[in-house]
């Protein structure tokens, strides 16, 4: 309480200097700083859901009652999205794929350029939590607020 009461009288400071950080987004290892500091590959995290209390992605958006019009305005915008399937690719290996909870982000096939892959999305399932617009390396992503109502819908059942 003392130093809470310090803080209001010292503008935030308190007694001790603020831990020094960046933006979350700056903490994101690219594949090669990841492989240079742990001597391997990221890999995907391997996790069995038992279907109780843990789920895959895609149920956990259906039981989050999650609802959109589907041609509704876009609530997530890639400003320079040639960076996802080049560079993006390359240096983080796409890591909306693993951060966004609801599968959003996917690379699939490009039919266009064989071999290759493209980033897909389905905006349909967003839950909201707006971890892309703040996790992305590059920034790219934005999330806005969807339109009136949409988005999850939570119930205790
Ligand atoms: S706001 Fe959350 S759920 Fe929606 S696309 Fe971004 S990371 Fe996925």
């Amino acid at each position: 309480m003392f130093h809470a009461g310090m803080q209001i009288v010292t503008g935030g400071r308190g007694l001790f200097d603020r831990r020094p950080h960046k933006n979350d987004h700056e903490y994101v290892l690219k594949v090669a700083d990841y492989k240079k500091k742990y001597g391997k590959d990221p890999a995907k995290p391997s996790v069995k859901f038992d279907n109780r209390y843990t789920f895959d992605k895609v149920s956990d958006v259906y039981k989050s009652g999650t609802m959109h019009e589907e041609h509704q305005p876009s609530h997530l915008v890639i400003v320079d999205p040639s960076i996802c399937n080049t560079r993006c690719t390359e240096e983080y290996g796409n890591p909306c794929q693993h951060f966004c909870p609801a599968s959003v982000y996917n690379m699939v096939e490009d039919e266009a350029n064989e071999g290759s892959l493209k980033l897909e999305l389905t905006p349909s399932n967003c839950v909201h939590c707006k971890t892309c617009d703040i996790a992305d390396p590059y920034q790219v992503i934005r999330w806005v607020t969807p339109q009136g109502g949409e988005g999850p819908n939570y119930t205790n059942c």
